[in-house]
């Protein structure tokens, strides 16, 4: 069984971004960028599973710009097998790349697709939905454990009253929750190992999709600063406060 995963490249959580004096956006030149994390608990669930004897091939894939390819290394030196950069300097929005995505399922026919639950960037959360839909396949959302036995996976999910357990047929899509798994450490030798690994581009054309933004940003703003914080001295203070100052109750 092939598994695909999707891995976006995104700026680095350890980075304060910074929004545009023109309001278009967020500066993100001279940014450092990185994997997805919920991406490289992707890659590392699939690369386990491979590991264990259940999956034959990890297929990462990338959708953006050129240096995704950076991206695709990292996964490749996790330890997924090839790589393949979907190429558009073209603005991607989620369904566009369940779009790509459901495309490239067609053509490799993976038996898992494991992607991260949301990007750190735009926190949409909607991409392993959409292409759920779209290539009419069964879903598990912020999974926290998966096991695969034949064609089928269990799958256990986070949800606000606890865990869930779902049991799927394969072809299907997982994303992943942080506490599936710890990602390893990626060492030097697997970082060569990876450069030599198979790389493939795209062009969304390549696919016949038509990525082509249908939502628009209006504008981007910094949240309001806060004010400081007081310390009180007691209880009643604190309620004084909550009733009159913050009005809450
Ligand atoms: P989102 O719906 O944008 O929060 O993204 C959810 C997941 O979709 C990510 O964690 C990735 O696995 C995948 N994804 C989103 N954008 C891309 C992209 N440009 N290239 C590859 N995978 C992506």
């Amino acid at each position: 069984m092939k598994v695909l995963v999707p891995v976006k490249r995104v700026v680095d959580y350890n980075v304060k971004v910074r929004v545009k004096s023109d309001g278009t956006g967020v500066d993100i030149a001279n940014v450092k960028m990185s994997m997805n994390p919920f991406d490289e608990i992707a890659v590392e669930e699939a690369v386990r599973l491979k590991e264990k004897g259940v999956v034959t091939e990890v297929i990462a894939v990338s959708c953006g710009v050129a240096q995704c390819q950076e991206t695709l290394r990292t996964a490749m030196a996790i330890g997924a097998d090839r790589g393949i950069l979907v190429e558009t300097d073209a603005e991607l929005q989620p369904l566009a790349i369940a779009k790509l995505l459901k495309a490239l399922v067609d053509k490799e026919q993976p038996g898992l697709v494991i992607l991260g639950k949301q990007a750190i960037d735009g926190d949409n959360n909607q991409t392993g939905q959409m292409l759920a839909a779209l290539g009419d396949m069964p879903q598990a959302t912020f999974a926290s454990k998966v096991e695969v036995a034949g064609d089928k996976v269990t799958v256990s999910r986070e949800v606000d009253g606890g865990l869930e357990t779902l049991s799927l047929s394969t072809p299907a899509v997982i994303t992943t929750d942080l506490r599936l798994n710890e990602p390893r450490y990626v060492t030097l030798p697997n970082i060569m190992k990876a450069k030599k690994k198979q790389l493939d581009t795209v062009k969304p054309e390549d696919l016949g999709v038509d990525v082509t933004p249908r939502l628009k940003t209006l504008k981007v703003a910094e949240p309001a600063k806060r004010g400081a914080g007081v310390k009180v001295a007691d209880v009643a203070a604190l309620v004084d406060k909550l009733k009159n100052e913050a009005k809450v109750i």
